[in-house]
């Protein structure tokens, strides 16, 4: 049986949180007469926090908290017109075109031959499965997983579900929270892939040792190949 290597999708496969940058500066831009750039910043994350438990993560719900925003700095006068660009705001999101990290292809085409490759990735459904399809990526995986969060406890029912041992499963990410800590707790291997828009040079940046529950940062998917002969997983 291959081991499993699980790639998180948003930030690790391709480019997400550009997407929702990008998005909030027009998102500014459309609402600046009723607020600063700073203090809209604070309440659209404040009503973003508010509404998680909710909404669940994705663009959907991020849509859903621009809209209440404006609502709520504009007093209850922001008109249909300006909801309505906020609206296709999120349409623009949900549309837009999937840029996949560099070296991303490169480095799954030359894994999953030796590993049985999987995504697990959380958000809405619907827009998590269109970005797989869209990214040209889906080939590579036997498995995808979407989930609404990324805690001991769905990655536990996960690795049950698809009959994965922990100790034959290694998860990729960039998100400490989500990737990285929740299966180190678990006691399975994990490797931390900083998502920055200016990668340093490749290179293992942290030491690692997995007798300690430890997880591996590497500043470039590309090195991931090299990493895995080096720990012999
Ligand atoms: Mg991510």
């Amino acid at each position: 049986m291959k081991k499993t290597i699980a790639f998180d999708a948003d930030d690790t496969l391709w480019h997400n949180e550009s997407i929702f940058h990008e998005t909030t500066h027009t998102f500014m831009d459309l609402v600046s007469h009723y607020v600063s750039a700073s203090e809209l910043e604070e309440r659209l994350y404040a009503v973003e926090r508010r509404n998680l438990a909710l909404f669940g993560y994705g663009i959907k719900g991020f849509m859903l908290s621009m809209i209440e925003t404006v609502i709520e700095l504009s007093e209850g006068k922001a008109t249909g017109t300006e909801i309505q660009q906020v609206i296709d705001l999120g349409k623009y999101m949900l549309t837009h075109p999937i840029n996949v990290l560099e070296d991303v292809e490169e480095t799954v085409s030359a894994l999953k031959d030796d590993y049985r490759l999987m995504v697990i990735t959380k958000g809405d459904l619907l827009d998590q499965e269109s970005k797989i399809a869209r990214s040209g990526l889906a080939d590579y995986f036997e498995l995808i997983e979407i989930v609404s969060e990324k805690d001991e406890k769905t990655y536990t029912e996960v690795l049950k579900r698809n009959k994965i041992d922990i100790n034959q499963f290694l998860m990729v990410g960039n998100s400490l929270k989500s990737d990285i800590l929740p299966i180190c707790t678990l006691g399975g291997k994990a490797v931390h892939i900083p998502y920055h828009l200016n990668w340093e040079l490749d290179k293992v940046e942290k030491s690692y040792d997995f007798n300690e529950q430890h997880y591996a940062t590497l500043s470039s998917v590309a090195l991931l190949p090299l990493f895995l002969e080096e720990i012999d997983f």
